[in-house]
């Protein structure tokens, strides 16, 4: 058997922390079997695992995911040994049915996944159903909160009896809800090639997971995100437009939502393009012991990519621009009574 495995999460710190989330090598397996895709669903998978406490966090945090106690009892189990699947050298295996034939039948059945029946034992991805055509023909990747529902039914085998059909159930409500909590917006809604996805937890005082892909790589620009925005340190407001509030001083919000996020007129010429990211800021700010959410400042994110000998888009290092402008986007306004 062909173990493919993706290369552990490659770290980098530039100026403004960008973390690549994997690296060419393992970006380039995969897809390439079905054409293109450049391993996007494979990226999607170690990202599904890498965050899957998180993710799977939000459905235990809302009501609207529906479980009963025993399946929310099950899904804290697969938190809680989500990171001795992580430990493994090979957590995630990928393998092609059609290379491999037999690997993933079970009962006569062709199954997208396959593992044993204790923590810490691999999952097996079968490639040939990670990757469909739209209806432009392109190749697409099964996306980031599929692989958390295929991820929940397989980790949930290691730490509980429950059936298939019981576990992709829970697999699925996980999904959903963070579907709700997702936002993924490319350049161009045919071409995988840049896109951004935005993860927002159900919580005020948390930040956003920002994922930019270009081309075969994926960039996590949250921690740069939460090292860029800020709260007024004093706020007075002025509850009469067109003034502006009155902000003095800069202090760290305790959580900040990113919403409305979309891209600005972008320009790409043969040798590469400018981009910006765009949308608006909900700070939680501590004001003087007093919570407050702010609706005042933007963020534009931007970033230059150059091409690679095949013509795919590459990150340029040290592009990276992050800038939150003051432009109150929304005011509630007190008429006299
Ligand atoms: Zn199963």
């Amino acid at each position: 058997m062909t173990n493919r495995q993706p290369n552990r999460l490659k770290m980098m710190f530039a100026a403004l922390a960008v973390t690549a989330l994997s690296t060419n090598a393992f970006a380039r397996r995969g897809g390439d079997d079905v054409g293109n895709g450049g391993g996007l669903a494979e990226q999607n998978f170690v990202v599904a695992l890498e965050n899957l406490e998180k993710y799977a966090q939000i459905c235990l945090d809302l009501d609207a995911c529906q479980l009963n106690d025993s399946q929310r009892a099950v899904l804290r189990d697969i938190i809680e040994t989500a990171s001795v699947a992580r430990d493994l050298d090979k957590p995630l295996i990928f393998v092609s049915e059609k290379q491999e034939p037999g690997t993933f039948i079970l009962n006569g059945e062709m199954k997208v996944a396959k593992t044993g029946l204790k923590p810490g034992t691999p999952i097996y991805i079968n490639t040939d159903m990670i990757y469909s055509k739209n209806i432009f023909g392109l190749v697409e990747p099964l996306s980031i909160s599929q692989a958390v529902a295929v991820l929940v039914h397989e980790l949930g085998h290691h730490v509980s009896k429950l059936s298939h059909s019981e576990l992709d159930l829970i697999g699925v409500r996980v999904s959903l809800m963070l579907q709700n909590h997702v936002q993924t917006t490319p350049v161009l809604p045919w071409s995988p090639d840049i896109s951004a996805t935005i993860v927002q937890s159900p919580k005020g005082e948390s930040f956003p997971q920002i994922l930019l892909r270009v081309g075969d790589m994926l960039w996590d620009l949250g921690p740069a995100f939460k090292t860029s925005v800020f709260c007024p340190k004093f706020n007075i407001p002025i509850p009469i437009l067109p003034f502006p509030d009155l902000q003095f001083g800069r202090e760290a919000p305790l959580g900040v939502m990113y919403h409305n996020v979309h891209w600005e007129k972008s320009a790409r010429e043969n040798s590469g393009g400018d981009y910006t990211i765009f949308g608006n800021l909900t700070h939680m700010c501590d004001s003087r012991n007093v919570f407050m959410a702010v609706n005042s400042f933007r963020m534009r994110i931007s970033f230059q990519t150059a091409l690679d000998p095949q013509g795919r888009p590459v990150f340029v290092n040290n592009s990276l621009r992050m800038e939150q402008s003051y432009e109150p986007w929304y005011k509630l306004i007190q008429l006299p009574r």
